[in-house]
């Protein structure tokens, strides 16, 4: 009895706080987050991420000019844009068999049972610095593991020759020249190669790295990533690197 007036105390107090305080109430849910962190990323609900959000996300393919494959489990989806952004940033690493989940089947669609190469786009060495884990390394484990190796992870194959500057706030013209001709690929491993990135926005870093594996002698089969935004549909990748083959 002492224990339940206790913690109702300790609710009450809580939230009076929180109402009296927007920050306060703001740090209460992350610190909720940080106790209890499964809560839906489209929702809120108490699941990780629910099937309701899940299946909501759009599905779309491209095929770039150069005939390659690009798939996705979600554009146009802001959950998946707000679930990546928690996942790479605020470390929500449970998010990692999610994602492995969405992708599996968009590959397995798309390449069938082929044994496949996943190669990384490198991170920034700041990124990886602030970070301390990989968060696409997480997710090509969870790939490896749930398709029983059919999607395997090369390590090092593509590298930073130069370290581009932070993109995030950069147009696309100037993201281009962040990173053409700035990559390089060694290592390469015997086998089909499938380049991965987490969020394709204006294509030039996925170009960058068709270009170093390509001068390195290797055209991968396919692309894929885990969202390409809707602000990009129609613009500059899709109108300089891709078409639209199918939405689902
Ligand atoms: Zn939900």
């Amino acid at each position: 009895m002492g224990v339940r007036t206790g913690l109702s105390t300790l609710v009450k107090v809580t939230v009076v706080s929180a109402a009296g305080l927007p920050q306060a109430a703001r740090m209460l849910s992350e610190l909720l987050d940080l106790v209890a962190p499964e809560r839906c990323v489209g929702c809120a609900r108490r699941s990780l991420w629910c099937e309701d959000c899940r299946s909501a996300l759009t599905r779309a393919r491209w095929v770039s000019r150069a005939g390659v494959p690009l798939v996705t489990p979600a554009a146009a989806s802001p959950v998946m844009m707000r679930a990546i952004a928690q996942w790479k940033d605020a470390h929500y690493r449970q998010l990692s068999e999610v994602l492995a989940d969405l992708l599996l089947p968009e590959l397995v669609a798309e390449f069938d049972s082929r044994p496949l190469n996943v190669v990384l786009i490198p991170s920034r060495k700041k990124s990886l610095h602030t970070r301390g884990y990989q968060p696409m390394v997480d997710v090509v484990e969870k790939l490896a593991r749930k398709s029983d190796g059919q999607f395997q992870l090369a390590t090092r194959v593509l590298a930073w020759r130069v370290q581009p500057t932070e993109q995030r706030q950069l147009d696309d013209v100037r993201r281009e020249r962040n990173v053409a001709g700035r990559m390089a690929a060694d290592r390469l491993p015997s086998g089909q190669l499938l380049l991965l990135d987490d969020v394709v926005t204006s294509g030039a870093t996925i170009r960058e790295a068709l270009r170093a594996l390509t001068d390195a002698g290797v055209r991968p089969v396919g692309i894929a990533a885990l969202a390409v935004p809707r602000n990009n549909l129609g613009q500059d990748f899709v109108k300089s690197v891709a078409k639209p083959r199918l939405r689902i």
